[in-house]
């Protein structure tokens, strides 16, 4: 399989290099230059199988001989080695449990993915990968610890002093081996400016061989489509299957629309937004306009410039009337999604974290007005990671699953770091090889 970069401004690629570049040179998001569409034969193949099965039959036939089959099927199975379990939460609503992966979010699936893919194209090569990761809390945890103890990688994690949670904090700070995490003194748009500052630097281009984890990574969104297959297969089958998925960054949606271009029988998406509704805004009025993010209690969504509606666009060659056929958007401020928490926690005793919320309710007001569907929503973090605002909005005291009470136990081990790009390039040169 070639890769092409959508913005068509340089040639396609292998997916080696499609996954160790992670942008395009013209900064376009790469693609899969074709997306098969597999027979109903294929579906009927699935049913029964296990997660882990229907992940490496969904790789195979998306990769087609990029890479040999047992080393495809050793990466897969390397990578997801976690159940997601499709939980029922009312009589037409169930919710994909993607958060039981070892930092408790649906990010641990790209990242590892990703990981054990680098790792894979580097392994027995004498060079040292730097992996520059800056955080706002979720991606930093995934990536370090998906990349943790792979041979000739390692990974430099940029995060703002005192602007992540603790339980955030400590998932990327206590892991040492090849990870090591700057604490900056400055935001978390520093920190990314830093990163791309770092690509664009002739110093480090020359000294290291840089790349990037965050969730413009083909390998990480490719990942992704292997869940909705699963999910879809435990789904009853006697109604149209509908699928909601909240959003920031959109790679989770456009790996569910890659999955249904693959032949897969989702009838509809519904992306669900916080109160930054650039997407939204774009369905209703044709108009796609960034803008600065806006701060909410569902943090991981707060994207004023979802980077992977370049790959929608991609994918519907533009075409508004056929983005807005297939995906419904709804929009949800934070006193909203506080209630609908506490309704479903009242109502069924189901806890939903708040990025989950905006998934189940934009679910649930779909299927108001689509009676002869169901629906699965993408629950993408555990409730846990968001302890103090779900206790406050619930009344209630979540239990800190054990996976995140052992990185609490943890020392923390970062460097701090002042807010100037200079101390941070000199500390790349310094540690090169290290
Ligand atoms: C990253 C993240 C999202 C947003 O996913 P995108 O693929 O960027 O749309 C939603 N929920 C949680 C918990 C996340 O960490």
């Amino acid at each position: 399989m070639k890769y092409y970069s959508t913005n068509k401004n340089v040639p396609e690629v292998s997916l080696k290099e499609a996954v160790l570049r992670g942008l395009a040179a013209d900064n376009g998001l790469y693609m899969p230059a074709q997306i098969a569409r597999l027979p109903a034969s294929f579906f009927a193949t699935l049913a029964g199988k296990t997660l882990q099965e229907i992940s490496c039959e969904v790789a195979t036939a998306l990769f087609d001989g990029d890479l040999p089959e047992a080393d495809l099927q050793t990466i897969v199975c390397n990578a997801i080695n976690f159940e997601i379990p499709l939980v029922k939460v009312t009589d037409n609503i169930y919710s994909l449990e993607l958060f039981h992966g070892p930092t408790l979010a649906f990010k641990d699936v790209g990242a590892r993915f990703l990981a054990q893919l680098m790792g894979y194209f580097t392994a027995g090569k004498n060079t040292q990968i730097t992996v520059l990761v800056a955080t706002s809390g979720d991606t930093g945890s995934a990536v370090a610890n998906g990349f943790l103890g792979i041979p000739g990688i390692r990974v430099v994690v940029l995060y703002p002093k005192n602007r992540v949670s603790k339980i955030q904090e400590s998932q990327f700070t206590t892991l040492g081996q090849n990870v090591v995490a700057l604490e900056v003194a400055g935001t978390f748009d520093d920190c990314q400016q830093w990163v791309k500052q770092a690509f664009l630097d002739n110093d480090l281009q020359q000294a290291l061989t840089l790349t990037s984890a965050n969730s413009i990574n083909l390998a990480r969104l490719a990942a992704q489509v292997f869940y909705y297959f699963w999910a879809y297969t435990q789904m009853p089958q006697d109604a149209d299957v509908v699928c909601s998925v909240p959003s920031g960054n959109f790679g989770n949606l456009t790996a569910g629309l890659i999955a249904q271009r693959m032949g897969l029988p989702i009838r509809h998406f519904i992306a669900a937004n916080n109160r930054n509704d650039i997407f939204y805004q774009y369905i209703a009025t044709q108009k796609f306009t960034p803008r600065a993010s806006i701060a909410t209690i569902a943090n991981a969504m707060d994207v004023g410039n979802p980077s992977n509606f370049a790959r929608i666009m991609d994918l519907y060659q533009n075409s508004h009337s056929d983005v807005a056929a297939n995906i419904s958007a709804y929009c949800y401020n934070d006193d909203e999604i506080g209630c609908v928490m506490q309704n479903v926690h009242r109502q069924t005793g189901y806890t939903l974290d708040p990025h989950g919320a905006c998934g189940y309710e934009a679910l649930r007001s779909y299927l108001q007005e689509h009676k002869n569907a169901r629906g699965f929503f993408l629950e993408t973090a555990h409730p846990a990671k968001f302890k103090d605002t779900v206790d406050n909005i619930l009344h209630t005291d979540i239990v800190i699953p054990k996976k995140l009470q052992q990185f609490m136990r943890g020392t923390k081990q970062s460097i701090p770091m002042s807010a100037d790009f200079e101390t941070f390039k000199d500390y790349l040169l310094q540690t090169k090889g290290s």
